[in-house]
């Protein structure tokens, strides 16, 4: 099983505490070279959206 808390959910760069921050939209680690980016909020974007499509499936 791998470990998303030790990965940036942008570039999926292995990180630690040190050299990353939590995106708190989507309570994952995201690395300082992909925080505040546009690819950062994409990604944000895309994730919120997949755990969305997730509720709908269950709705419908
Ligand atoms: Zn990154």
């Amino acid at each position: 099983m791998e470990d998303f808390k030790n990965k940036c959910f942008v570039c999926q760069t292995k990180i630690t505490a040190n050299n990353s921050e939590l995106n708190l939209e989507v309570n994952l680690p995201v690395c300082n070279s992909c925080k505040g980016t546009e690819k950062e909020k994409q990604k944000t974007e895309e994730y919120l959206d997949s755990l969305a499509d997730d509720l709908v499936c269950g709705c419908i």
